[in-house]
């Protein structure tokens, strides 16, 4: 996985650049002309398109860690249920 996006560090596109184009991160977006380019550059170049995968494939590999570590909601209820007895003297 990781090799991909080390090849491509050799391209003239950086990783850095292909991250802002995969988030599309309003604080940081890629020049609107770039993105064409950098969407046709994808398309014949096999070194940042495999990291373009690289990278969506550790973002997934993340979204689906941070979904399972989040809190379950049940556990979350029976917490804020002792609480409340806590604060109310019945426990
Ligand atoms: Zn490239």
């Amino acid at each position: 996985m990781i090799a991909g996006a080390r090849r491509m560090l050799s391209c003239h596109f950086t990783a850095a650049r292909l991250q802002r184009y995969l988030d599309a991160d309003p604080s940081a977006p890629l020049d609107p002309a770039e993105v064409p380019r950098l969407e046709a550059h994808l398309a014949e170049c096999a070194r940042c398109a495999s990291a373009v995968e690289d990278f969506r494939s550790l973002r997934w590999a993340m979204w689906r860690l941070s979904a399972r570590l989040r809190p379950d909601p049940a556990a979350v209820h029976r917490m804020h249920r002792v609480v409340d007895e806590l604060v109310e003297g019945r426990r």
